[in-house]
């Protein structure tokens, strides 16, 4: 049985004083009762408040991106070091987002895959397709081919200590949400792609979905067979919505 795991991707959005109160409803919220794990990722400027706010509760908190490399001169990047200096247990991994606009590869999303992997961090990997490659009908192609980097680079039991977001490109931020049907074959391919490899692996690997969830479509999307919880971006910045979400698993 795999548990609910509601993650939110605060992107960058937030400022000490918004956090403050998004964090502190969060933690009263999931306090009062929540069967999903519940993770928040906020920017990396604000990973000490959440931090110091959460730590010892049942929240956990995690970065959005990482270097791949360990130290040195890349300015501006965060380590793997140093998210755990700051107590993460989680950092998102190959954001589309990333992936679009700052050029990361499949290849050096691997690198970062195994970075976080080998400092101790749960990575949550996501993959998805572009609105123009589902109309072409290579979605599973697209998938398998994100996928098989993390594979080829570090080996199915790479992903026993990780997690899958799949998160179609055109349902992030549009307010267009892959039917529960649509998302569950994906799910499904996801797991069977990964059972290929390692059956046991396969079988307790938390996949997520990710685009436009909102309180009034999770407990549908939540109800399928191989979706485990989701990735959320807009609606994680709404305590009361987040939590609705956190919720629905
Ligand atoms: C995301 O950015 O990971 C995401 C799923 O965004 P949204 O929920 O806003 O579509």
């Amino acid at each position: 049985m795999r548990q609910t795991l509601v993650a939110g991707n605060w992107k960058m959005n937030g400022s000490l004083e918004a956090n403050h109160q998004l964090l502190k409803s969060i933690l009263e919220g999931v306090e009062a009762g929540v069967n999903a794990k519940v993770v928040v990722c906020p920017s990396t400027v604000y990973l000490a408040q959440a931090a110091e706010t959460l730590t010892g509760s049942d929240v956990s908190w995690g970065g959005q991106n990482l270097s791949p490399e360990k130290s040195g001169a890349f300015t501006g990047e965060v380590s793997a070091d140093m998210l755990l200096n700051l107590k993460c247990q989680y950092v998102i991994v190959g954001h589309s987002e990333r992936r679009a606009l700052f050029g990361e590869s499949d290849e050096v999303v691997a690198e970062k895959y195994a970075a976080a992997l080998a400092a101790g961090l749960i990575p949550i990997l996501c993959v998805g397709e572009l609105l123009e490659e589902r109309e072409a009908g290579e979605t599973e192609t697209v998938v398998a081919r994100q996928l098989d980097a993390i594979l080829e680079k570090s080996g199915v039991e790479a992903l026993s200590a990780g997690v899958v977001a799949y998160e179609p490109v055109w349902a992030i931020g549009t307010g267009k949400t892959a039917s529960p049907q649509q998302a569950q074959d994906v799910h499904a391919f996801i797991r069977q792609r990964v059972s290929e490899k390692s059956a046991s692996v396969a079988e307790k690997l938390q996949i997520l979905y990710g685009g436009s969830v909102k309180p009034d479509n999770a407990v549908e999307l939540f109800a399928m067979s191989d979706i485990d919880g989701g990735l959320i971006g807009g609606a994680s910045l709404d305590a009361a919505g987040f939590l609705a979400i956190c919720r629905a698993g």
